[in-house]
């Protein structure tokens, strides 16, 4: 007590439901505190920290009243309100914090600045704030702290106002995202101290835009549900079988040609440089960054309609409606090395990702047996066969790209065969747990690769709830499922040293169009963004599941 009054408030306990429930019937306050209702505490929240539930006010400068309110009206104040969970969530005096009515002030730390300007004004509901040069007097404020980790940060909402810390963009970010989940109806926050930091160090969401072009404002708003959701990574798969879409100076037609060789209405299009310039700093400023994918040597039938002569044969192209053919990359001809490198010096310019994706899955080697310049470099390199050919190819590649300081993803496939030395810049994508439960992780494991988790089963959102076109119900799981029985997750839990993070991806198989995206992903997708993220003890499903907002609350 530092002014010598203080008061106790009420309590009762009593059985709601067969659940034992604490009541604490709280001031009603003038001034800059409004009125609320009591605050009814489950007292089954083992995480809750009751120990600093602070009951004694010790600046009294209002009356008080104890009131009463309606049961179906009590607030529950809880660290649950928050998606994905926060790490540590503390209350010590009880209150509502309501921005006075007079002008406010706010300070912002210049490498907060970025964050404030694009996600303040939606976490405080539209308010307008004046800059001061003073955190003392600001009643928001952004303060830089050098203890934070690079991605955590931590709000403190209290009688004086909101304080948040973090020490870089993306911890600001985060923060930010949290405030716009705290915030009541009213306009209100509930009093709290946040402390929080991520599971895994990659987090990423993948969307198909190969098979299907997407929008630019689609695009966008599915980095805004990274964001909103702390995923840190955007895997654009921008090259398929059905399309060819992003722009590459140097060669023309993987556009002109290549972006409309399918047929359906949403396969056509594709990326300007200027677009994915515009798409990289859009995600960048939500704390997001772009990771490109460029499939090579499979799922490769757009480039060859576009250049027919990259190919093994230099024959006529078939698009494949869905699924694969055999025509792949020739792996063997001088000028398909020259377009591999001319094309990733167009995509390294374009994207300043740490990390490029040069997919390597599903790549048929039946024309590869039949070329003679593939069997000339399975000669030349002493490759025992075809599998060791693409391996091979997929060193070369990552080698061009550790000159440029970038780390290379494959999917799995790629390690079908372990006859050749690669270079230490690739991480591994373990995919096939449908067909190959964990052949892939350990095949990354044997060759010590750090591994990207993103199981079909259950971290492939295209995965229906319900049995739709071509996935049968063994390629269809729930909301429960991808809580409780995710294998990714549980390689994270298990294989801490090799699992660096995990990815839920959105392909667009059977033609899966825009609007059919969001009974894709949501809720389903709050589970794994729950996996990525929180560092708390997980929740029971039934909790859990109480969490998932009624609406979405991603920004337009
Ligand atoms: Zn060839």
């Amino acid at each position: 007590m530092t002014d010598g009054f203080s008061v106790s408030f009420a309590k009762i306990q009593k059985k709601v439901n067969g659940i034992d429930f604490e009541y604490i019937f709280e001031e009603v306050w003038t001034g800059n505190i409004v009125n609320k209702p009591p605050v009814i505490i489950p007292l089954s929240e083992s995480f809750f920290n009751f120990a600093k539930i602070n009951f004694i006010h010790t600046k009294m400068k209002h009356f008080i009243v104890i009131t009463f309110a309606l049961l179906t009206a009590f607030v529950s104040i809880s660290a649950q309100h928050v998606i994905p969970t926060v790490e540590s969530f503390s209350v010590g005096e009880i209150g509502v914090y309501a921005f006075p009515n007079r002008p406010l002030k706010l300070y912002t730390h210049r490498i907060a600045q970025r964050a404030e300007n694009v996600l303040l004004t939606d976490a405080i509901g539209g308010k307008v704030l004046k800059k001061s040069m003073k955190p003392t007097t600001a009643d928001v404020v952004l303060l830089y702290d050098a203890n934070c980790e690079t991605e955590a940060y931590g709000i403190k909402i209290s009688r004086k106002g909101i304080k948040i810390t973090a020490s870089t963009h993306n911890g600001f970010v985060y923060a930010l995202q949290t405030l716009r989940q705290l915030r009541n109806a009213d306009d209100t926050y509930n009093f709290c101290t946040i402390v929080d930091r991520p599971r895994l160090k990659y987090r990423s969401f993948m969307i198909d835009s190969g098979r299907q072009y997407h929008k630019i404002s689609t695009i966008k708003r599915l980095i805004n549900i990274c964001s909103a959701l702390k995923m840190n990574y955007f895997h654009w798969h921008l090259t398929e079988g059905q399309g060819w879409r992003v722009e590459i100076k140097q060669y023309p037609r993987l556009t002109s040609v290549g972006s409309s060789v399918a047929n359906g209405a949403e396969q056509q299009g594709f990326y300007s440089q200027d677009e994915i310039r515009d798409v990289v700093k859009f995600a960048a400023d939500r704390g997001v960054t772009v990771i490109p994918e460029i499939d090579i040597p499979g799922h490769f039938e757009a480039a060859l309609k576009a250049y027919p002569q990259l190919g093994c044969q230099n024959d006529s192209v078939t698009i494949p409606e869905s699924g694969l053919t055999d025509q792949v990359m020739c792996a063997g001809k001088a000028s398909s090395w020259k377009f591999v490198t001319e094309v990733l010096d167009e995509v390294c310019n374009l994207f300043p990702s740490p990390y490029i994706h040069l997919g390597g899955d599903e790549a048929s080697k039946k024309r590869w047996k039949i070329c003679p310049d593939c069997q000339q470099k399975i000669v030349e390199n002493h490759l025992a066969d075809e599998n060791e050919l693409q391996l091979w190819l997929s060193a070369q590649m990552a080698n061009y790209l550790m000159k440029k300081g970038r780390t290379v993803v494959f999917w799995e496939d790629i390690l079908h065969t372990e006859g050749v030395s690669l270079p230490d810049n690739i991480y591994i994508q373990w995919w096939n747990y449908l067909r190959g439960k964990e052949t892939g992780l350990k095949a990354a494991m044997r060759a010590g690769r750090p591994v990207i988790a993103s199981t079909n089963l259950h971290c492939y959102l295209n995965f229906p709830e319900t049995p739709w076109k071509g996935y049968a119900k063994n390629r269809t799981f729930s909301l429960q499922d991808a809580y409780l029985n995710n294998a990714a997750d549980k390689a994270a839990a298990d294989f801490p040293d090799t699992v660096v993070g995990m990815e839920t991806c959105l392909w667009t198989d059977y033609n899966l169009i825009e609007e059919q995206l969001d009974e894709r992903l949501f809720p389903r997708i709050y589970a794994i963004a729950e996996q990525m993220w929180s560092r708390g003890k997980r929740l029971e499903f039934n909790d859990f599941q109480k969490l998932i907002p009624s609406g979405i609350f991603i920004l337009k």
